[in-house]
């Protein structure tokens, strides 16, 4: 009975990891199929300027929706993008499609507005996205300094001397780097000397418990300081209450995100908010 239950046991773990990879499977050929027919779409969640409460940037969040399955969220599915080698093209149509949204966001009369832009660490390593870049800066004819890309430590982890190349042309290009979920990878502070960051975007592990818990008050505390004597922006990510906000301000954060301010928005949502900011009367 034993040895028959063991049998059955092992068949059914088989069949489980030939569904799970079957699973995987499909979703990898969906994704394909979402990339090649344009049907990611990007939404835009306000980057706020704390002191004034204005509204100076955006971040673009791809998103998903399968025809079946809903949306799949990028968490999940920009992994195996990355392990399937679809995050090339992935990478290419966010930039492309932020920096057109962009242009179109400028050309309404909001000018001043930042476009920010994840980067995972597999886009450098064949140095495609810089040549990504360069069309994207092209085709929308944005200002380069209105992008900004945001890398995590891990891009900096992955092959020295390459990357390193590849973030000095991006910035002779004239674009923004931003240090995104800082504080969760690996903390070399030597990257912040070799490659002039222009922010760091403070994870919100940290930000989330800052009032209860002092010890993440001082993590922010510290990188603030960090920043602002590097001459560096410092942005709070995952800002949920007005309490968090508050102890912000006065930790002399400048700018900050989260849901306290607004979620990820559809472009024609974000387009209303930017359009309540202005000032009444104003007619260009
Ligand atoms: P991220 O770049 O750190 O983006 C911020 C994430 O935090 C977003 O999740 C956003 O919706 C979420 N968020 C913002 N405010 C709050 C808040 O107050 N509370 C909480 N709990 N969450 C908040 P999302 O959209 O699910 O994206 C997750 C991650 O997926 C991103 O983290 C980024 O690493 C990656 N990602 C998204 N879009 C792209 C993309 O186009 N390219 C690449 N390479 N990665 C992307
Ligand atoms: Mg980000
Ligand atoms: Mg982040
Ligand atoms: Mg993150």
């Amino acid at each position: 009975a034993a040895k028959r239950n063991g049998r059955g046991t092992y068949q059914f773990a088989n069949a489980t990891m030939n569904e799970a990879a079957l699973e995987r499977l499909r979703i990898e050929a969906a994704l394909r199929t979402a990339i090649e027919s344009d049907t990611l779409r990007l939404e835009y969640q306000p980057l706020i300027h704390l002191p004034s409460g204005r509204i100076v940037g955006t971040e673009a969040l791809c998103r998903w929706d399968h025809p079946e399955r809903g949306s799949i969220p990028p968490g999940l599915f920009i992994p195996i993008a990355e392990d399937c080698g679809l995050i090339e093209a992935l990478g290419g149509l966010v930039l492309r499609k932020a920096a057109l949204q962009l242009r179109a966001w400028h050309d309404a009369g909001h000018p001043e507005l930042m476009m920010s832009v994840n980067l995972s660490a597999r886009q450098f390593q064949r140095g495609v996205v810089l040549k990504q870049v360069e069309d994207a800066l092209a085709i929308s004819g944005i200002s380069p300094d209105r992008l900004e890309l945001e890398l995590t430590e891990s891009v900096l982890l992955h092959d020295g001397e390459a990357v390193m190349a590849v973030l000095r042309r991006l910035k002779a290009l004239g674009v923004k780097l931003s240090i995104d979920d800082f504080g969760t990878g690996y903390s070399s502070f030597a990257y912040l000397r070799r490659i002039k960051f222009d922010k760091i975007k403070i994870d919100q592990s940290f930000v989330r418990d800052l009032i209860d818990d002092p010890d993440n008050a001082a993590i922010v505390r510290g990188v603030i300081s960090l920043a602002l004597s590097l001459g560096l922006a410092v942005l709070a990510e995952g800002v949920e209450t007005e309490e968090v906000a508050q102890r912000l301000r006065h930790l002399q954060c400048t700018y900050a995100q989260g849901y306290h301010f607004d979620r990820p928005l559809r472009p024609e949502v974000f387009a209303q908010r930017l359009q309540s900011l202005r000032p009444s009367g104003f007619t260009g």
